[in-house]
This record gives C-alpha cells, structure tokens and sequence, in this order.
C-alpha cells in the first residue's frame, strides 16, 4: 500500500489538484502561495486565498504558550498574503481539540490569533469547533490586491536579481512562533517583484519553488545569504549557512526584480523599511537547476529538500 510518506508532498498535492473541479474567474488555481479569484468581471480587486493547519506536536510543541501558537496559525496565513502582494481581509478559523482541553488554552489560542489578527486588518468572521486527538488551528484567509497585480511565483525573467528580506535560519529557536508576517513589504513590492514567494519550506526548497514555476534557474550568491543569530548559535553538525538554507519557518519574503531596476530598488527599500534586504543571487537559463557559487570560486548545485510535509 502506498502512503502520503512514500510519494511525499509535492506528489501528493500533484495527485489530487489534477482531479479538482475548475470554475471560472480564476486567475491562480492551486500552486502558489494562494489562489487568485476575480470576484466579477469588472472588480477592481482581485482576492487571493490561502488555508493553512497548524498541529500540536507538528508546528508547536505541546508545552507552547496558547497565545504564541494562536499567533503563528494567522502569521502564517498573512505570511501567504503578503507573498502574493496582498492586504489582509477576512479569516474564518477551525479549531480541533480533545474535550478534555482546558478551557483556558482555547482562550489563550483565540488571543493570540486575536491580536495579530486585528493589528494587521484581518477580521476573524467565523469559523468552527470540531473534537479530535491533539490540538489543531486551521486557519483560512482572504486578502486583495488591486485587479491584475498578485506577484505570483511564475513571474520571474531570465537576469532578474534575487533578493531576500531578513536573516535566515534557526527558527526553532524561537522565532517560529512569533512569525512577524511582511504584509507592507509585501504590498510595497507590487511596484518592484517580478516574482514572489514565502520562505516556509527553507531557502533551498522556496528557491526552487520560484526557479520551477518560472521555468528559470538561479545562481545563489552563498556569501551574500543573510544568516540569522539564531543559526549561528545553534550548535550541531550543521553549519550556520546550512540552517539558513534548509531550517524553514523564517517567513521572510523571496522575490525577484529585474536588473535594470535594482539599483532604485535597493534605495527605495532603504528609505521605506528598516527590515534588511539582501541581494542573493541572479536568474539564470536552466530550468530548476539553482548553482551554488561559493566565496572561494567553488561551484555546487544546491540539492531541494527543506522541510518536507511528509
Ligand atoms: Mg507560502
């Protein structure tokens, strides 16, 4: 018998959208951070959707703060959002527990997606309660984005530069839970990506991401890659580049912008954001094949697997 474990993910999400049924006003089906629907033929926004679980002993520990995994559920939601260029709407939110939950951490799970959720412009307008084994918060959100401007993960060209927000690796020091959603960034892209998409999965399993719905390769700049403090303090046979590559959970922003561009880029994020913005690398011709250039002139190619789901 074959399971979710045998095929892995990306088969098993191959698997079962090629038998979904397909309406109309769809711009983006599935593949991307979210969906993209047009509610009527002359809209003036275009939605995008996005559902997301996040599962006791999976994304959070059983002994986490009720509030700080309520708040990852929506981060990582708005996460979603804001790699498609999007502003947050609308969340309708599931939560799954055993009957013997305190009643106090469900309180605490609705604070925590409480606060972020209202910080960031996100109603929470409904939702349901079901039992089951372990605590589960599934989460679906709706965002928008002015008719026709989602930045999608296919929309890089040959020669864009690749940039990447933040500092990567060793989310689980932490970090993961306290996901700090990039909705400006993300919004204030829609002037200057070409292609975007979070980092979930790890650096090296996003790129790829990016690099296959483009039908581009990228050459990777390991030198520039910004690594966080907490991957290098994690200690193990790793090294800290290896953590900002592969760890996952940094919700940092991916996103291409061509050449010509770059250098008004770089300014115009300077004068807008504090948030570091790092130019990692460059579009390159060979579909789905990301080179590694190392400092010392050394060549690699950088192998795919982050955080697999299965
Ligand atoms: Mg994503």
């Amino acid at each position: 018998m074959q399971t979710l474990g045998d095929i892995g993910e990306l088969a098993a999400i191959e698997r079962i959208t090629r038998g979904l049924p397909k309406g109309q006003k769809v711009i983006v089906g599935p593949g991307d951070d979210c969906a993209v629907v047009r509610p009527a033929e002359n809209a003036s926004e275009d939605l995008v959707l996005t559902s997301d679980p996040v599962v006791a002993g999976v994304h959070f520990d059983t002994d986490a703060a009720p509030e700080a995994v309520g708040h990852k559920a929506i981060g990582r939601a708005l996460s979603d959002i804001a790699a498609m260029g999007g502003e947050p709407r609308w969340a309708l939110v599931d939560v799954v527990a055993p009957a013997s939950t305190p009643v106090s951490i469900v309180d605490g799970l609705y604070a925590g997606m409480g606060a972020l959720a209202s910080d960031r412009g996100l109603a929470i307008v409904g939702g349901d309660m079901a039992e089951g084994p372990v605590v589960e918060i599934h989460v679906f959100a709706i965002g928008a984005v002015p008719v026709g401007r989602a930045l999608l993960r296919s929309g890089a060209s040959l020669g864009d530069r690749l940039f990447a927000t933040g500092a990567l690796g060793g989310s689980r020091l932490g970090r993961h839970l306290r996901v700090e959603p990039r909705l400006e960034e993300g919004c204030f892209l829609r002037d200057w990506a070409t292609a975007m998409i979070d980092i979930s999965d790890g650096l090296a399993s996003d790129l790829h991401h990016l690099t296959d719905m483009s039908k581009l390769g990228c050459d990777l700049n390991l030198d520039h890659i910004p690594i966080s403090d907490a991957a290098r303090r994690l200690e193990g046979e790793e090294a800290p580049l290896d953590h900002a590559l592969y760890d996952g959970e940094d919700f940092e922003l991916l996103f291409t912008v061509p050449q010509s561009r770059c250098e008004p880029f770089v300014a115009a994020w300077r004068a807008a954001f504090e948030l570091p913005c790092a130019d990692i690398g460059c579009m390159t011709s060979e579909p789905g094949i990301v080179r590694c250039l190392h400092e010392d002139g050394a060549e690699s190619t950088l192998r795919r697997n982050g955080y697999a789901h299965f």
